[in-house]
């Protein structure tokens, strides 16, 4: 039978290794800003990359005009293009196609890889509509929304640093990724310059700041996670070109790539992040992003099937499968609220082929996710919280000054549990005079938008 006296020890110890006290996420919170400092001081100064993007001035409103988008940086990729009218039409008109990638994509050749989303890319221009038509002469330009850690060269290219989020194509890194998608747009017969190359974040941030003009961070938490906020030009060391007219610079944080003894990591992590296509990286991001946090439930009710026969005395076959419990599937498991748990039941036969659980093991099961869940969620929450540190805003100003962090990415937005938990742990660590004045909005795949408005506020027609 089941020992459950086992099980209990390893879900204590579970809980133990999981745990983040308050006061433990204000030392997160200043790691991360010790180390966003290193990061503007020089390159290779710290784990966190703070990549310069050349953006230094954000949507303003009046931007006009066709732009098209294009964006890669999960297990989907979209294509999107919108009318922008000013200030009075905003943005008038937008049509988006997603579209998902071959996993082996993902894996293979570069060309492969660009011509595939060129080839995409080319479809859906064909779409285009006549309140979409470009003037006469004119080149249709593209904002590439491109969610990998690049070295950017000017705001139109960048070399590719490294892959991640499960993408491995030695070809690419090193390479422009702007000639890249230009080579194969070619290849396609399709004439479309890219005028701007940005991050998720980075769209994200510009996306929301033509919506609410007090956004001045943007956080994803998607298949990955990352941020970019808004920097003093001349908070920067590394940089030494000429200070930017609008005094600021945003700044790609790449802050999965975030590590320090103060996270609490278990040999359930240890094990997840060896076995990884980018073993020792990303250590922040496989605590807290969507395409972890499932497979890290998988791996505790592994050992606790191993090691006390939790599914009876065979192990589960599907159960030894890497990433066959996804993290859709945990919050759907998480956020049941059956008597009898009926959705835990049936995501554990239909997913891992485990048949007839006792409600006392559904429960367990539910209670393992909280602990994941909720460990990623208040992390994410520290590292927001040293971000506003760095930025001065985590204190009371006057007069009050409103901060707005524009969130986008599948997990915030579809994991309550996981969301709720963030922001109730944010409100915690600013208090709740300073909780008033910060704002998390959800900016719901503002990335392409933002994009689409970077690319038209640096049109080669102005
Ligand atoms: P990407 O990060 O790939 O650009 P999204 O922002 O749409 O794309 O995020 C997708 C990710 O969000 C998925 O990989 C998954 O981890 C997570 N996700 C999607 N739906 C849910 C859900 N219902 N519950 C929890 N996580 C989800
Ligand atoms: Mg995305």
């Amino acid at each position: 039978g089941t020992k459950w006296g086992k099980v209990r020890e390893i879900l204590t110890e579970v809980e133990k290794k999981c745990a983040t006290p308050v006061a433990r996420l204000r030392q997160v919170a200043d790691a991360m800003a010790v180390e966003m400092h290193a990061g503007l001081a020089s390159d290779g100064g710290s784990k966190l990359k703070m990549l310069l993007s050349y953006v230094d001035n954000l949507p303003t409103g009046d931007e006009n005009g066709v732009f098209y988008a294009l964006d890669l940086g999960g297990t989907n990729f979209r294509v999107l293009r919108v009318l922008l009218g000013g200030k009075e039409g905003r943005v008038a008109k937008q049509e988006y196609e997603e579209v998902s990638i071959p996993p082996h994509l993902m894996l293979g050749g570069s060309n492969e890889l660009f011509d595939f989303i060129a080839a995409a890319l080319a479809r859906f221009v064909e779409t285009e509509g006549d309140e979409f038509r470009i003037p006469e002469g004119r080149q249709r330009e593209l904002g590439f929304t491109f969610s990998f850690p690049v070295k950017q060269l000017s705001l139109a290219s960048g070399t590719l640093i490294k892959w991640t989020k499960g993408f491995c194509i030695e070809d690419t890194v090193g390479q422009d990724v702007v000639v890249e998608l230009t080579k194969a747009m070619e290849r396609q017969g399709l004439n479309m310059r890219v005028t701007a190359l940005v991050n998720d974040t980075v769209g994200t941030l510009a996306g929301g700041r033509y919506e609410d003009n007090d956004v001045l961070v943007a956080v994803i938490l998607g298949t990955g996670t990352n941020a970019a906020y808004v920097e003093r030009a001349n908070a920067i060391p590394k940089w030494h070109g000429l200070l930017p007219k609008s005094g600021d610079m945003v700044i790609n944080m790449e802050w999965g790539n975030f590590k320090s003894s103060l996270l609490p990591i278990t040999e359930y992590d240890e094990a997840l992040d060896f076995e990884s296509l980018n073993p020792g990286e990303q250590i922040y991001e496989k605590l807290i992003s969507g395409m972890y946090l499932g497979e890290i439930v998988r791996r505790i009710l592994l050992r606790m099937a191993q090691e006390s026969s939790l599914f009876g005395e065979v192990v589960p076959q599907k159960l030894e499968i890497p990433f066959i419990l996804r993290t859709p599937h945990m919050s759907a498991m998480h956020h049941d609220s059956s008597p009898d748990l009926k959705i835990v039941a049936n995501k554990l036969k239909d997913i891992l082929g485990i048949h007839s659980t006792s409600l006392k093991t559904r429960r367990l099961i539910v209670s393992i996710c909280d602990i994941v869940a909720k460990r990623g969620a208040r992390l994410a929450a520290a590292g927001i919280y040293g971000i506003l540190k760095k930025l001065g805003r985590d204190t009371l100003s006057s007069p009050k000054q409103r901060t707005v962090v524009a969130m986008d990415g599948g997990l915030y937005e579809h994991y309550s549990i996981f969301s709720e938990c963030l922001n109730n742990t944010l409100n915690d660590l600013l208090g709740e005079e300073v909780a008033g004045t910060v704002v998390i909005k959800l900016a719901n795949d503002g990335s392409g938008v933002g994009a689409a408005l970077l690319a038209a506020s640096h049109s080669q027609y102005l």
